[in-house]
């Protein structure tokens, strides 16, 4: 639907929980609720509505919504506000049950139903009535058009290109909860990004869980418009400083996606690609569908096409009958790849996967055990690559000011490292080339030149 066919005079609170999508969606329904005339305010507790944008891929992550459910009962009683809306993954996994324990959420939408979710929010403040928005059939697609011109930053902004997700990892609840793979018409993004550059915005990032996977599904006359395409498109749209993609899945990473990017410049060369697991058994086991030969393999690829290439990836440890050979196997590969940077986690059972049915699961301390010594690694590994950094120029988009630091500027080399820079506020949202003199395995420090 679009955002404009009803209004009020109400606030809302909305905090957001996981993943660059969720926050995609927070920023769309915060504009899209500010067109309906009503106000944001920081505090949940003094606002009509309290908007909750949630992640279901961690049992903590819920865990962390629960109990924030529960604080609003005593408000509820006493003035039935703030009403609470609760959206994202969550609510489509478990919003039933949420009903009928906390009877002040009003409204319970899943991620593909964002489109119904304002009218639902300012309706829901005239009965007490639950309105419920989830997949009936994981096909089906409400979407939000509304341009997230109230965003977290007013330089960067994230455009989802894709929904859902048909590989079923083993451990994974996104198919569940996001449902299948649609992609978005090109048409829709590309007039969604230069409305953003007008805006104001310099960086794209073009979001999807396997944003490799664009255009598999379409149909006659965008059959054979993949990935490759929607990328050289985007670039070239005028007044685009930087375009970023993620996630990015092994199998499909073609070559014609390396071929766009060392031909345009203002596409970052900067890749998240996860492994998971650096053991064959592992990976069959997790459904991921390729061998570690194969993502070394493509790691090569991508590295000879693109030097200088910020690389990161996701592994997991402790996934069922991770034996200590395991392990190492996935110690061996971070040796072996030297990441940029790791986003690694323990393993978390996600009730309806596969993998948390297994009876084999690795107690949590060996899980806690095998997750310290990976970033213990990856910190030394992350260091050393930072290090030599040092003496440097890279060009930095500075975008926020420092969250610690006085007159402090933070922003992201084109391989997305983060850098802290003395800069005067002013030069926020510019590009600048800055000396690197200093380091941590977390960012970098410099100097403006
Ligand atoms: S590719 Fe696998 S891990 Fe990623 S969202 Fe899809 S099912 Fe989950």
């Amino acid at each position: 639907m679009s955002c404009d066919n009803f209004c009020g005079s109400y606030t809302f609170s909305i905090k957001v929980y996981g993943c660059q999508m969720n926050v995609c969606d927070g920023d769309r329904l915060r504009s899209a609720m500010n067109s309906l005339g009503w106000r944001e305010s920081p505090d949940p507790a003094d606002s009509d509505v309290a908007i909750f944008v949630t992640c279901s891929i961690r049992d903590k992550a819920e865990q962390k919504v629960i109990s924030e459910l529960g604080r609003f009962r005593p408000l509820w009683e006493k003035n039935r506000r703030p009403r609470i809306a609760l959206l994202g993954c969550m609510a489509q996994r478990t919003g039933e049950s949420i009903a009928r324990k906390f009877p002040w959420v009003q409204v319970i939408a899943g991620p593909r139903h964002l489109g119904v979710v304002p009218e639902a929010i300012a309706s829901s403040m005239t009965d007490d009535r639950v309105r419920f928005h989830l997949d009936s059939d994981p096909r089906e697609l409400e979407d939000l058009e509304c341009l997230p011109q109230t965003r977290g930053n007013r330089h960067k902004a994230y455009v989802t290109i894709a929904h859902g997700c048909d590989q079923f990892c083993s451990y994974c609840i996104v198919p569940y909860v996001r449902g299948r793979f649609r992609s978005r018409a090109p048409e829709g993004i590309t007039d969604e990004i230069g409305r953003l550059i007008e805006d104001g915005v310099v960086e794209i990032t073009l979001l999807g869980q396997n944003v490799n996977s664009y255009g598999l599904d379409f149909e006659g006359r965008l059959r054979g418009y993949r990935f490759a395409r929607l990328l050289s498109d985007a670039a070239a749209i005028p007044g685009l400083k930087r375009l970023r993609f993620t996630t990015s899945h092994p199998i499909d990473f073609s070559d014609d996606i390396l071929d766009v990017m060392s031909r345009r410049p203002n596409i970052c060369p900067s890749i998240n690609l996860p492994v998971q697991s650096g053991s064959d058994r592992v990976l069959r086991e997790m459904n991921r569908k390729y061998t570690r030969g194969d993502y070394l393999g493509a790691v090569e690829k991508i590295r000879s096409a693109l030097p200088g290439l910020g690389l990161t990836t996701d592994l997991i440890v402790g996934f069922p009958g991770e034996t200590e050979e395991d392990f190492l196997d996935s110690v061996s590969l971070l040796e072996r790849v030297r990441f940029d940077l790791v986003h690694s986690a323990a393993y978390s059972p996600r009730e309806g996967t596969p993998a948390a049915a297994r009876r084999d699961q690795v107690p949590a301390g060996e899980r806690a055990r095998r997750l310290a010594a990976i970033n213990g690694l990856q910190s030394d590994i992350s260091r050393q690559i930072n290090k030599s950094l040092e003496g440097e120029t890279c060009h930095v988009l500075l975008d926020e000011a420092a969250p610690r630091g006085e007159g402090l500027l933070q922003g992201r080399t084109e391989t997305d490292k983060v850098v802290l820079v003395r800069a005067p506020n002013e030069m926020t949202g510019t590009i600048r080339p800055v000396l690197i003199t200093g380091s941590s395995p977390w960012c970098l420090e410099g100097r403006l030149l």
